[in-house]
């Protein structure tokens, strides 16, 4: 293999072998930007060196090689007495991880170079400053000393000379710090500070392969799901120097702005200094306007090498720069990260630009970008005072009540309070308290915390890791920056930036939801600015181009006429599930209880008629909303325990009267028939078809009454789609059975009020087996939907109802999973279930319907799955239909 690239010989598609910083490097090199000479080692090395537990020896060879060359271009050698060449040595993984690797700078000075260094430059205190910054990063990163040891000989040297930065040491005092730091390392590590630059330059080398393995670096790639068998490529770079005096100087630059997208040059310039100063936030930096004041030919060429960059790589791109003595080098270039609202704007411009097409901006925006700029927001115009900002774990504005524990939770929103849940951390325990509040806050934990985790599951805002907050339960406090709030005192989170605000500040529409709701002129109207206008413009046009290309339709869950409604607002194409037996929580669960409890056919069958006209009435409803638009509604599937009463609740109740001898004999009955039918585990119990099947003249009844909805919208001249779904589905003689019955009701209803009833009855796919028998199962479908929830539930054996709370949270931290299965679909599990369905439904009929009403309907990567699946829809939740248009827009592009 071979190890070395030049930079003349890659370029920015080569990632994964080169690295992020490496290939970019190339590529701007490639188009004649001044980049200083250098060459990247390839991953590949890095994956041979953790493979065998050595540099492979090939490597040396290429490194000798490859710098021989940079030498003769330049006319230095590596650590030379006079003028000699230094070099940084740089991690670059093909995903960016900031600050999680390794940096070596200056590499090549030693007690003799630093003095050609002096001669050259002209500057001895520069040349000393480099030498002891070399053996203080050298000595962290590639020998593992502690960094306390140099910072406490620097603050040392600083109070003996009585400087108060820096800045203020002088050569001598610099000299005095080199001796001290290789002290240092001589006492730490039992030998000298390596004078031969060579050997500073393989073990520097050897020092970033191994970085990629620290702990540090492994949890943030878990965190970020990046593979932790990649590993970093290096880049050996020649040194320039920003801290050559006042013509010199270093900054970081976006081509445009990163957070709101306009267009122009955005950054921050330090005269005279090192990267690492900008990024410490040292000294205040310059912008770039001043720095065209400061050397306008430098200005210039850097403008003109952004233009070109933004040019080339047809998207906004983050640099970072040396100026030399008044020469500019580029030493740094990506795409740069930028916000929601950012995305969408830019994506637009860059079309307007003519840099990109309509296909490529809404591959440049997503569902969750696009999730951001649908939350409730704080009103950007309202007084308000900030408190702390952590990270913002789970988007959407909450405001309510601090409260400090789940009994204070439960207590204050039964008086109708809105609550903020306040803790260190959350745990399971946590749980009750997080359901009722509006938000929650943490002072401990990062994005994958439980409370963040749990949190986003529910959809609700939560702000995590604010270690500023100081939280006293026992003594009914929070304490933040000399602030003292207590229980009960109003706080405002902003879960989309990690602000936490003090009080009560008002919550608004954001104006692109306005739009999606209300259409572009409302969400127009609702734009505070014109750059909001403008947001709200881009949204648009990204979100009507996708819809233009996107092969699947999106529908949406929806149970009652207003869900539809809300739905149908957002785009949604129709129902793709409708889940009946929601319809009888509630108020209406005695209808059920009476039905299930019924003792003979003719108590049942009064019990069922009572609940038809009620059924009826729901679908009128619901079809009337939808007109016109497929309807898909789901036979009931109740796991029974949610419609009897708790076995222990009645045991208990029974009981006590018992012993007082006043047993009433309907509880007693009830008691035994609950008793009769109760289940250990009723997630795999009598739901679904299993009921139906069970308890003659349920489906038909619903059957019964979605027909007759039909016919009377019929009649009004309505257009009503409904398609009758069967759930819980493993034999293909289940589907059989219910169908024969459905297609005799709807021959009856339709006789009788001469319309042809001939609507599709299909079932879902939502165990292992009926994925596995999809081509029986299909002999008797017009449809198919598959319930990835319960797919995945029986795939893993997860109870869906218990996980979250139990282990998920274990399971997170410890990297078993990346990510809930219940949230994004298992590919290579589930997934493969869902492949094999599609398969065999359409092996049966080619033309079978298909789609998915499982949460993950709603997932960006999911939707991206069944794309390629060949699925024909999604069906999610209202909310997040406009992010399922945008995703099966992007899979289709
Ligand atoms: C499913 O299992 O994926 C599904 C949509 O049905 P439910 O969530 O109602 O069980
Ligand atoms: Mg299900």
């Amino acid at each position: 293999a071979k190890y070395v690239y030049r930079f003349s010989e890659g370029g920015k598609d080569q990632k994964d072998l080169l690295g992020g910083k490496g290939a970019n490097l190339a590529e701007m090199a490639k188009i004649g930007l001044p980049v200083p000479p250098g060459f990247t080692i390839t991953t590949e090395a890095c994956r041979a060196y953790m493979r065998d537990g050595r540099v492979p020896p090939e490597l040396r060879v290429e490194v000798t090689m490859a710098l021989r060359e940079i030498e003769d271009h330049i006319g230095r050698r590596l650590g030379d007495f006079h003028e000699p060449l230094l070099v940084s040595v740089r991690s670059g993984a093909k995903f960016s991880m900031p600050g999680m690797m390794e940096t070596v700078l200056n590499v090549g000075l030693n007690d003799a170079s630093v003095k050609g260094l002096a001669e050259f430059s002209g500057d001895e205190r520069f040349a000393w400053d480099s030498y002891r910054r070399l053996i203080q990063m050298f000595g962290k990163t590639v020998l593992d000393i502690d960094g306390e040891l140099f910072s406490a000989a620097l603050d040392a040297k600083k109070a003996e000379v009585r400087a108060a930065t820096d800045v203020e040491l002088s050569a001598e005092d610099l000299k005095d710090l080199v001796g001290a730091f290789k002290e240092i390392v001589k006492e730490q590590c039992g030998r000298e500070f390596p004078q031969h630059p060579r050997e500073q330059l393989d073990m520097a080398i050897e020092a970033v392969f191994g970085s990629w393995n620290t702990e540090r670096a492994r949890l943030y790639r878990r965190r970020e799901r990046i593979p932790n068998d990649l590993g970093t490529a290096v880049n050996v770079v020649t040194m320039v120097f920003g801290n050559l005096g006042e013509t010199s100087g270093t900054g970081v630059a976006f081509t445009r702005d990163p957070s709101t997208g306009h267009s122009g040059v955005y950054g921050d310039y330090l005269s005279n200094a090192q990267g690492e100063d900008v990024v410490a936030g040292i000294r205040n930096t310059l912008s770039l306007a001043d720095l065209q004041q400061l050397d306008a030919k430098s200005y210039g060429e850097l403008m003109q090498a952004m233009r070109r960059l933004e040019t080339h790589y047809r998207d906004l791109c983050d640099i970072e720069f040396t100026i030399e003595r008044g020469k500019l080098w580029m030493l740094q270039t990506r795409v740069g990260k930028r916000t929601a609202a950012a995305a969408f704007r830019i994506a637009t411009q860059l079309v307007d630009e003519n840099l990109i097409t309509m296909d490529e901006a809404i591959g440049r925006t997503t569902g969750a970008q696009l999730t951001q700029l649908l939350f409730p927001q704080f009103d950007g115009s309202a007084e308000r005072e900030l408190l702390t900002k952590a990270m913002a774990a789970s988007p959407g504005a909450a405001v309510g009540e601090i409260v400090l524990d789940n009994a204070q939770a439960l207590e204050r929103t039964q008086a109708g309070a809105k609550v903020i849940l306040v803790r260190r951390e959350t745990n399971p325990d946590d749980l009750q308290g997080m359901i009722v509040a509006d938000g929650v806050l943490t002072a401990r934990g990062g994005k994958t915390s439980h409370a963040a985790v749990v949190a986003r599951g529910m959809g609700k805002c939560a702000v995590v890791g604010a270690e500023e907050l100081d939280v006293d339960r026992a003594a009914g406090e929070v304490r933040v920056n000399g602030t003292v709030l207590r229980a009960g005192d109003t706080i405002a989170i902003d879960g989309s930036t990690g602000e936490v605000f003090l009080g009560e500040v008002p919550v608004v529409d954001s104006p692109v939801m306005r739009y999606i709701a209300e259409g572009l002129q409302a969400g127009l109207d609702a734009a505070p600015d014109d750059s909001t206008r403008e947001l709200v413009q881009a949204v648009d046009r990204v979100l009507s181009h996708a819809d233009d290309v996107r092969r699947m339709r999106v529908r949406a869950n929806a149970d009652t006429a207003e869900d539809a409604r809300r739905a149908r607002e957002r785009g949604a194409e129709g129902i793709g599930l409708c889940r009946t037996e929601h319809q009888f929580l509630g108020d209406r669960r005695a209808y059920i209880e009476r039905v299930v409890l019924a003792e003979g056919e003719e108590a049942r069958q009064a019990a069922l008629a009572e609940l038809l006209p009620l059924q009826r009435q729901d679908f009128v409803e619901l079809l009337e909303a939808m007109d016109g638009l497929p309807t898909t509604i789901r036979l009931i599937d109740p796991p029974l325990h949610e419609f009897l009463p708790d076995l222990t609740d009645l045991s208990v109740k029974v009981a006590l009267a018992e012993e007082k001898g006043e047993a009433d004999e309907r509880d007693v009955k009830l008691l035994a028939a609950v008793r009769r039918m109760h289940e250990q585990n009723p997630m795999l119990g009598l739901r679904g078809v299993r009921l139906g099947l069970k308890i003659p003249g349920l489906f038909a009844l619903q059957i019964r009454a979605i027909a007759e909805a039909t016919v009377q919208l019929r009649g009004q001249g309505r257009d009503p789609r409904p398609e009758i779904m069967v759930p819980l589905v493993g034999s293909v003689r289940e589907l059989q059975i219910v169908r024969e019955e459905a297609e005799g009701i709807l021959r009856e209803v339709g006789r009788d009020s001469d319309t042809a009833l001939d609507l599709p009855i299909g079932c879902m796919i939502e165990l292992p087996r009926a994925a596995l028998t999809s081509h029986r199962i299909a002999e008797e479908a017009d449809f198919f939907s598959f319930g990835t929830n319960d797919l995945t539930q029986t795939t893993w054996g997860f109870s869906r109802d218990d996980v979250e709370g139990a282990f998920f949270a274990d399971y997170l931290e410890n990297g078993v999973l990346t990510i809930s299965p219940f949230e994004t679909l298992d590919a290579d599990g589930v997934g493969a279930l869902v492949r094999a369905g599609v398969e065999g439904g359409r092996s049966t009929k080619s033309h079978l319907h298909l789609g998915v009403c499982g949460e993950h309907g709603g997932d960006p990567e999911s939707i991206h799955f069944f794309h390629d699946a060949g699925l024909d829809y999604v069906s999610c939740s209202p909310f997040r239909v406009p992010i399922a248009r945008l995703e099966a827009g992007r899979a289709a592009a």
